[in-house]
């Protein structure tokens, strides 16, 4: 693994096990935060020869991008490959205020959600500490991060020692130094570890990817339901819920003629009461090899309108990236092979 998989503490470590000074190993971590180094030898501070033994030894950057598109909206969506040529996609979302980044936690997704892309294939392999974090750091080029959203391939909660790793690595006031508020993990549901990261990590967000208030279609559209149906998960969530004062998020995919009935709007909203939660309604992103559809702008106003009704918060998410299938479940390993 390379030095973007290290904490503070470990750069630190990592030079006095050399032999050298502590204040080597933080310089070398401040470096890869500030100069956007490509190689140890553009690290400045570090003394000369240490650099090219460094660069001898091994890549300092984890991965690079193969592929850059970029959205009308501003959306830009990078294919990154690792060293052993696994790749995995990241989106940057700027607004007037904010740096948004959706990372991937894993190649693949082994959830196999009907509506989703990332996970046709089954997963391949988790993402390192490194890997994660630099997909932000690649961004952070442009313009300073201010957000990470786990939204990307991969279930965060599968991969949930090095996502937790990441968040305090970009966390570490040396590096970019972002607040826990800032990061967003989104899962499909994992009841145990819901609570582990209410225990591990009570400032950051939580979204939970319901697309059903009931069993019989969140099975059907979420295989994980079947090996933990909804009473569980809101068991968990309950726990969770005593446990952090951050406000949760229900994700809810609208498809058509597979989730959006009346009833459906109106215990989703009860769902949400529940937990103080604030409803993102996600209009499917088609998807290719997917049976699904996306309703129509009238059929989504009527079901937003009926968990309004019912008293549930909501907003409808715009659709960003859509034009470099970079929206929300459009991201696939497209472009498998060499560079
Ligand atoms: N595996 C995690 C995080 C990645 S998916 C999870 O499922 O929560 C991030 C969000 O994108 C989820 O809410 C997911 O359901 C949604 N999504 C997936 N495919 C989609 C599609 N085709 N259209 C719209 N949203 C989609
Ligand atoms: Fe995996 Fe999330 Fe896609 Fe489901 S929606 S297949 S959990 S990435």
């Amino acid at each position: 693994m390379t030095p973007y998989s290290w904490t503070l503490e470990a750069a630190r470590t990592w030079a006095t096990e050399r032999g050298l000074p502590a204040f080597r190993g933080q310089q070398l971590f401040e470096a890869l935060y500030r100069g956007q180094p490509e190689r140890f030898a553009d690290i400045a501070g570090l003394p000369k020869e240490l650099r090219a033994e460094l660069d001898a030894a091994g890549p300092l950057v984890p991965a690079q991008e193969v592929v850059g598109q970029h959205s009308q909206d501003g959306t830009r969506k990078s294919l990154l490959a690792f060293s052993d040529n696994k790749r995995a996609e990241c989106v940057s979302i700027p607004t007037s205020d904010r740096h948004t980044i959706c990372v991937s936690s894993q190649v693949g997704c082994a959830v196999g959600c009907t509506f989703c892309a990332s996970g046709l294939n089954g997963v391949d392999r988790s993402l390192t500490a490194d890997e994660i974090v630099y997909q932000i750091v690649h961004h952070h080029r442009r313009r300073p991060v201010t957000n990470v959203v786990f939204m990307g391939s991969g279930e965060p909660l599968f991969n949930y020692d090095t996502v937790l790793e990441t968040i305090r690595i970009l966390a570490e006031p040396r590096g970019l130094g972002m607040g826990r508020r800032r990061f967003t993990v989104s899962t499909s549901g994992v009841p145990d570890r819901i609570r582990q990261l209410g225990r591990d990590e009570p400032q950051v967000t939580l979204a939970l990817s319901l697309h059903a208030p009931d069993d019989a279609t969140r099975s059907r559209l979420v295989p994980l339901n079947r090996r933990w149906p909804i009473a569980e998960l809101m068991a968990a969530m309950d726990d969770y819920s005593r446990m952090v004062n951050r406000r949760i998020t229900l994700e809810y995919v609208l498809l058509r003629d597979a989730n959006m009935r009346d009833d459906q709007a109106r215990d989703l909203a009860g769902l949400a009461r529940r937990y103080g939660a604030h409803i993102n309604l996600i209009p499917f992103n088609p998807v290719t090899d997917t049976p699904h559809q996306r309703p129509s702008w009238d059929e989504i106003d009527r079901f937003a309108s009926l968990v309004d009704a019912a008293g549930g918060s909501l907003t409808v998410r715009g659709q960003r990236g859509a034009d470099i299938d970079a929206a929300c479940g459009q991201l696939a390993r497209k472009h498998e092979g060499p560079a």
